[in-house]
C-alpha cells in the first residue's frame, strides 16, 4: 500500500474535506467515489494508514503501524478484493464477524471493501448492520467507480468522498512552456551553456510574467521529486520531468525549488532581466553540479 499524503489523488476540495475530516471525527463509514477506481483506492490506503498511524502523522510513514501497512501486513487493516469478481453474502458475513472482533494492535480496526459495486445484494443487505451501527473501533472505506451500482440504503449510511481527477493548473503561458522545457532538458545533461541560453527565453518578461516563469520551474521541479508518486501537474513538461528526476536528487531538486522561489521574490525589487537569467542558470549548475574544490599547488 503507498500510504504518503502527497500521493493522494483527487482533487484540491476532496483533498482538503478529507484532511478536515481526518483532522476531527473521521466519519466511521465512508463511500469513496473516483471514475478511475485506483485512485479511490489509493486514497483508501493513505487514510488506513492516517487513521492507524501512532506517529501522530498525517500518516508519519515511519511508525510501527506505517511501516506494516506498507509491507501490507498491519493485522487491522483488512482489505477485501475480489478482483472483477462478485463479491458475495459469505464474504459480508465475514466482515461482519472480523468486526466484532477488538483490534489486535491498537485501538482502530479499518476495513476497506474494494470495488463496492461487486456486492450483491444479499452481501450489501448483510453488511448494511455492520455500516449502520459500526462498533466504535470500526471504520469501513468502501471504493468504486460506480457508486450509483449501489443499493440507496448502503450510500444513506455512508459519507460519500467524490474524487475528481486533480485540479488542472491555469493552463501554463505557451510561450513560457519552450524556453522552460529546453532549461529542463540542458539541466538534466548538465550543460550550463543550454541553461544560459534557454533562460534567455525568459529575459523580455516583465515582473509578473518573469515571476509566472519560476512559478512553472517550482511547479516542474516538484513533478520531478514525485515523478515515481504522483501524477505531474505539469503534464507537458512531462517528459523533461522524468528525464530530470533520473538525473537529480530530490536534495538538489528541493534546492532548485528554492532557488526559483528566490529568484521570483527578487523579481519584486526590479532586478535586472538578464541578471536574473544568468543567475537562474548559474545557480542551477551550482545546485546539481557543483564545482570541485581546485587542487593545492604543493
Ligand atoms: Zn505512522
Amino acid at each position: 500500500m503507498r500510504i504518503a499524503w502527497d500521493a493522494l489523488p483527487g482533487n484540491t476540495s476532496a483533498k482538503t474535506s478529507l484532511r478536515a475530516a481526518l483532522n476531527s471525527r473521521f466519519p466511521q463509514t465512508v463511500l469513496l467515489a473516483a471514475p478511475d477506481e485506483e485512485d479511490a483506492f489509493t486514497c483508501a490506503g493513505i487514510l488506513s494508514a492516517a487513521l492507524l498511524c501512532t506517529g501522530g502523522g498525517a500518516p508519519c510513514g515511519r511508525c510501527p503501524s506505517c511501516r506494516k501497512l506498507t509491507d501490507d501486513a498491519h493485522p487491522d487493516c483488512i482489505v477485501i478484493d475480489e478482483g472483477e469478481g462478485e463479491i458475495k453474502v459469505e464474504t459480508a458475513r465475514r466482515i461482519r464477524a472480523q468486526a466484532a472482533i477488538l483490534p489486535n494492535d491498537g485501538d482502530r480496526k479499518v476495513f476497506v471493501i474494494r470495488r463496492a459495486d461487486r456486492m450483491n445484494d444479499s452481501a450489501q443487505n448483510a453488511l448494511l448492520k455492520s455500516l449502520e451501527e459500526p462498533p466504535r473501533y470500526a471504520f469501513f472505506i468502501l471504493t468504486t467507480a460506480q457508486p450509483g451500482a449501489l443499493l440507496q440504503t448502503i450510500r444513506s449510511r455512508c459519507t460519500i468522498y467524490q474524487l475528481e481527477p486533480p485540479d488542472a493548473p491555469d493552463a501554463p503561458d505557451e510561450a513560457l512552456l519552450a524556453p522552460a522545457a529546453a532549461f529542463l532538458r540542458a539541466l538534466a545533461r548538465g550543460d550550463e551553456y543550454g541553461m544560459l541560453c534557454a533562460a534567455n527565453g525568459f529575459v523580455k518578461l516583465n515582473k509578473t510574467g518573469f515571476q509566472q516563469a519560476m512559478a512553472l520551474l517550482e511547479t516542474a521541479f516538484r513533478d520531478a521529486m514525485l515523478a515515481s508518486v504522483a501524477r505531474p501537474l505539469l503534464p507537458a513538461l512531462a517528459d523533461e520531468t522524468r528525464a530530470l528526476a533520473g538525473a537529480v536528487t530530490t536534495d538538489k531538486l528541493l534546492a532548485l525549488c528554492d532557488h526559483a522561489a528566490l529568484l521570483a521574490r527578487r523579481a519584486d525589487v526590479n532586478t535586472g532581466a538578464a541578471i536574473q537569467c544568468a543567475a537562474l542558470a548559474a545557480g542551477a549548475q551550482t545546485i546539481c553540479h557543483p564545482p570541485r574544490p581546485a587542487r593545492r599547488r604543493p
